[in-house]
């Protein structure tokens, strides 16, 4: 058995970046990563520009104010300018309109006085090159804008439209395929036979992998039964991540490994000393990486988060934190008999003040998610420690960062 640290170095040392690109459009390219250098095509601003409406106007003209001048053009945004500003003219301009030749200084609207004779009297003095944004000052063609690798924000998006760049290359998401094993299991829309439970397992991972922004393939429950199971794990190791529940711990029908073992999956470790979830598997065939999760649903649900998706992750090239770990201050006392393994166990975090609480909510073990419905985080109870006292400052994690309590390390 494994410690989770050691685990993690494994199951991180095997996820690599998926090598798959693929084109996406600039307007759906929010949170990809993207896989090429990007260049502008232009300068930004591609020409002199007005930054503010007012008349543009030779800033030696002003030498005394008031002063009066000629209005000979009026230039709004979109409309090239035909005439050129000569001492003792203007053009009355507007933000994002290009600066008419001779001109050197736009005057704010605000500091002028339009007059009935086609005149303007400019009021204030300015400063030469004032209300100007030079050609290229902000990007000079071709520049590189964004490298490879970039995560695209809102920020990127709005670079990439200004300069044209309407489908771009990005790092494909890893394939993920779900796969459910037990006999005893059906699906959520049947009534239940005596014996049977629903399959929960399938759905908590295909939120949590929507969560990582993957939207995995579906490959049914698989029956304890080595050709039903064989058939379908075959299907599963062609994706780049395999997720498997249940079979995988000591019961007679626990048969998962074994058929893993034959289709040529090597198995990385197949126990983490970790509660819940100790039967916890990972393999490899190439770059593909198989997890056996445990089939009770707290532990499917924690080792996903713990271990799998920092796996997707950094297999998407995702430079967002979604490690969303920090302390909370514990407020019930925390006993166990055993501590040879690192415990989750889940609570309820509030903030008051500028500090996380976090409450242990009522658990009653590995199959009990209606626990998991009352907590937003977990708390972490390391190897060695067999009891933590209220007020105890504690590891926790969150399940999600929108979480208001949440507060990082
Ligand atoms: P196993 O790891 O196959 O021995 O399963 C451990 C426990 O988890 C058993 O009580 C199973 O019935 C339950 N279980 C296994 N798979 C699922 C699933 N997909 N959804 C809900 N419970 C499951
Ligand atoms: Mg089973």
């Amino acid at each position: 058995m494994i410690t989770v640290d050691k685990a993690f170095q494994i199951v991180m040392e095997k996820a690599d970046v998926i090598e798959r690109v693929e084109i996406v459009g600039f307007n759906s390219a929010n949170g990809r990563v993207i896989a090429e250098d990007i260049f502008s095509d232009i300068d930004i601003p591609p020409f002199n520009k007005s930054s503010m409406d007012g008349y543009a106007v030779i800033s030696s003209d002003l030498k005394t104010v008031p002063v009066e001048l000629e209005v000979i053009e009026e230039i709004p945004a979109g409309y090239f300018p035909t005439k050129r500003v000569i001492n003792g003219t203007v053009s009355k301009i507007m933000t994002g309109a290009p600066v008419p030749e001779g001109a050197d200084t736009v005057v704010m609207v605000e500091n002028t006085e339009l007059l009935k004779n086609g005149k303007v009297k400019i009021l204030s003095k300015v400063k030469k090159g004032e209300n100007i944004s030079s050609k290229g000052e902000d990007v000079k063609k071709g520049d590189k804008i964004l490298s490879r690798g970039t995560t695209l924000r809102c920020q990127e998006i709005s670079m990439l439209s200004a300069t044209g760049h309407t489908s771009i290359s990005v790092i494909s998401r890893p394939r993920v395929s779900i796969l459910a094993t037990g006999s005893e299991l059906v699906e959520p829309d049947k009534g239940l036979m005596p014996g049977q439970i629903r399959n929960s397992n399938s759905y908590s991972l295909f939120a949590q992998c929507q969560n990582s922004d993957i939207n995995p393939d579906y490959l049914g429950i698989a029956i304890d039964e080595e050709a039903d199971l064989r058939g379908k794990i075959k299907k599963g190791i062609n994706s780049d991540v395999f997720l498997i529940s249940g079979g995988v711990s000591m019961g007679d029908y626990d048969i998962v490994p074994s058929i893993l073992r034959e289709c040529g999956i090597k198995i990385e470790f197949e126990r983490v000393a970790i509660k819940p979830g100790k039967p916890f598997l990972f393999g490899t065939k190439g770059k593909t990486l198989i997890f056996g999760l445990p089939g009770n649903p707290v532990s499917t649900l924690i080792i996903f988060e713990i271990f799998i998706k920092p796996a997707l992750k950094k297999m998407s090239a995702n430079s967002a934190n979604t490690n969303f770990a920090g302390k909370a201050k514990l407020e019930k006392v925390f006993e166990r008999r055993k501590a040879g393994r690192e415990e989750y166990i889940p609570v309820a975090i509030t903030r008051s003040g500028g500090e996380a609480r976090a409450m242990p909510v009522k658990f009653n073990g590995s199959a009990d998610m209606m626990a998991l419905t009352k907590a937003n985080g977990l708390l972490i109870i390391p190897i060695g420690i067999d009891k933590l006292n209220a007020g105890d400052i504690c590891d926790v994690i969150w399940f999600s960062a929108t979480d208001p309590s949440y507060m990082p390390a």
